[in-house]
Formats: C-alpha cells, structure tokens, sequence
C-alpha cells in the first residue's frame, strides 16, 4: 500500500523519509497494532538490498531509537497513537502503536473552515466600512473608519493634512476570489495502490 500524496509530504515534512517508512508500515498493519520493533524489523526487510538513499541517512533509518523518535513526532502531531503493557517476564513496556492518518482530513477541514472565516469576517468588515487615510502620512497605512475620521473632524492626528476616503473595491475583489478559492480546496482521502 502506498501514502496518498498529501499524507506523504507531511510525513516528509515531520520526519524526513523515515517517517515515510513508518507510516506505511502503520498504514499495513492498520487491522493489528505493531510494536516500534516490528516497524523496524518490517522497515529494514523492506528496504534491504534496494538501495535507497535516506534522509538524514541510511543507517539511521535501521535504528530502533529513530523508529521510536519519529513515532512520537507522528504522535506529538496527532497522526499517531500507542497503547502501552508491562511485560510480564520483563517488566518493560512495550508500545503497539496504529495510526490516525484519517484524522488528517479532519484537521485539514478545520483549518480550511478558520480560514474561511476570517477571510468572511474581513470582507464583511471592508463592505460594511467607509475607510479614510492620510495621504501623507500613507507609509504609516493607518486606516480610518467613518466614524473615527468624524471624530478627527477629517484631520490626521498625527501630521494634521486631510483624511482621505480610501477607495478599497479592489481589495473586496481580491478577498472574494480568496474565499472562492479556498472554498473549492478539497481534500483527497484516497490511498492510492
Ligand atoms: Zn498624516
């Protein structure tokens, strides 16, 4: 089984192509948890003798501590999880550890909501608002609202020159073609064979 594009990048991103190996052997063990020494074991039979070049290196990726290393960074982003017993014999633990890659949509669909949001809020704000600025002082890109402005009798505090109104239709333009686009992101879930 292979990591749909997306799902691979991040893991790229989180932990460099051991995290890619890591993931795929929680994505083949998916209907029975696997221990961090079975990954590594899995990993190490897998990659034998095909020469693939490694980031950070090879003989990294075959070490049972990097394994663990980058189950916790998968961990520590929410794509991973692990349920740990006492070994009875030994008294140590062992961690069996699957995978929350379907989560990944989840937290992609929130963010993509916050965004939308705050892209709604600003467009609202920019329509429902008259803005005046200085001329002047334009480096400073202190915006006035109506109000504002009235009060300061359409003065700028800060040099006295007049306030300005601030023709802002393109910057509506712009945000509504931002909210489109993110709207119409979408986000695959498939694995691909
Ligand atoms: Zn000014």
């Amino acid at each position: 089984m292979a990591l749909n594009p997306l799902l691979r990048s991040l893991l790229y991103l989180i932990g460099g192509d051991v995290a890619i190996e890591v993931g795929i052997e929680l994505l083949n063990s998916e209907n029975e948890d696997i221990t961090d020494e079975d990954i590594t074991e899995n990993i190490k039979e897998r990659i034998e003798g095909k020469g693939i070049d490694f980031e950070p290196n090879d003989s990294e990726i075959l070490k049972l501590n990097t394994v663990r290393k980058t189950l916790y960074k998968l961990y520590r982003e929410k794509l991973a999880q692990f349920r740990r017993i006492r070994d009875k014999s030994t008294g140590w633990f062992i961690y069996y550890w699957w995978h929350e890659f379907d989560y990944l949509e989840g937290i992609l669909l929130e963010k993509k909501k916050f965004v939308q949001r705050k892209l709604r809020d600003r467009l609202q704000y920019e329509e429902n608002n008259y803005f005046f600025i200085c001329k002047t002082c334009e480096q400073s890109n202190k915006k006035y609202r109506f109000d504002e402005a009235f009060e300061l009798n359409f003065r700028c505090p800060e040099c006295g020159g007049p306030l300005e109104a601030q023709e802002n239709q393109e910057l509506i333009e712009f945000l509504k073609k931002k909210i489109v686009l993110n709207q119409n992101i979408t986000i695959s879930k498939e694995f691909e064979d």
